[in-house]
């Protein structure tokens, strides 16, 4: 079977509370959602904030189920409480805040946590623990306290944890948010050499242009829905609608937008600056 995950027709309901005598209020945050993810690929989400993505991720790996529709996780229902734990297992979650998801005092132990839930056996949790940190770069601080980690060593060790349960696919909510640039960057690394080197899907949800330009296909969100989908020459080409969905577009790609409307010969859509230096260069000679 080729799909991680199928999303079709998905409804999701949150039931609000206003005070003890109303009945509670049913808002929409996801509407009619159909999405699928081919094994493998590296998917990113966009939306603005409110659009639905988290509640989405949180669909993914059965914290929440569908008010109607389905959700299918490498073939199984998130519906049926039986698929739960081997979903979790197959699909692992990477949150915003680095400080809310490590939960022991030493960074090694913290790790094994996933795999020890899981009730895997002592001497594989610690090779898995050992592997799993030597994949993200952080095995030469497995002794040390998670406390004492930057925001983006913590993240690092946040999906060393995912991985010692050897998920198929990790899904990743806007887990650069409250790092600092370099933060960022490593942590993507990271996710992109575990696409390549692991075989993992990878469900990005974020904020940063940047990190999308590398995706297999982009989803961008709004009121619960899918309001663009494609690769992401197709998306970001079409900077004035992304702009009405409260998106930006990468700097490089709205520099060579802003040149192209005032009629330089350029591409419609550029992605890198890389490929804004050989247009610029084919222009000038
Ligand atoms: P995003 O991650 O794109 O910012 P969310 O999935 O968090 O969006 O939220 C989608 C919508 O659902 C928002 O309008 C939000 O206010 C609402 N929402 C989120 N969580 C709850 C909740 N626990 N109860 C009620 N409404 C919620
Ligand atoms: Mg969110």
């Amino acid at each position: 079977m080729n799909w991680m995950v199928q999303a079709k027709n998905l409804i999701y309901d949150y039931l609000v509370e206003k005070n003890e005598e109303e009945e509670p209020v049913r808002f929409r945050a996801l509407d009619d959602l159909t999405l699928d993810v081919k094994k493998g690929d590296f998917i990113a989400i966009l939306g603005r904030n409110g659009s639905g993505k988290s509640t989405f991720a949180k669909q993914i790996n059965g914290l929440l189920k569908p008010s109607s529709g389905t959700i299918l996780v490498n073939g199984m229902d998130t519906a049926q409480e039986k698929n739960l734990l081997p979903i979790r297992q197959k699909a692992g979650m990477v949150f915003q805040n680095p400080d809310n998801q490590i939960i022991a005092t030493i960074v090694e132990e913290d790790v094994g946590f996933g795999p020890e839930n899981l009730g895997v056996p002592t001497d594989e949790i610690w090779k898995r623990v050992e592997k799993s940190l030597s994949q993200v770069g952080m095995l030469h601080y497995r002794k040390h306290s998670p406390n004492r980690l930057s925001g983006g060593q913590k993240q690092r060790v946040a999906i060393a944890g995912v991985m010692a349960m050897k998920p198929d696919c990790i899904i990743l909510d806007e887990p650069t948010a409250m790092l600092d640039p370099s933060g960022r960057k490593d942590v993507l690394d990271t996710v992109l050499e575990l696409k390549e080197k692991e075989q993992v899907t990878v469900i990005l949800i974020t904020h940063y242009m940047d990190e999308v330009v590398g995706a297999d296909e982009i989803f961008v969100m709004d009121h619960g829905r899918i309001a663009m989908q494609g690769t992401p020459r197709e998306i970001f080409a079409q900077v004035d609608r992304l702009k009405e969905l409260g998106l930006d577009v990468p700097q490089v790609t709205e520099l060579a937008y802003e040149l192209r409307r005032d009629d330089w010969d350029l591409p419609e859509c550029v992605l890198t600056s890389e490929e804004l230096r050989e247009e610029l260069i084919r222009l000038w000679q």
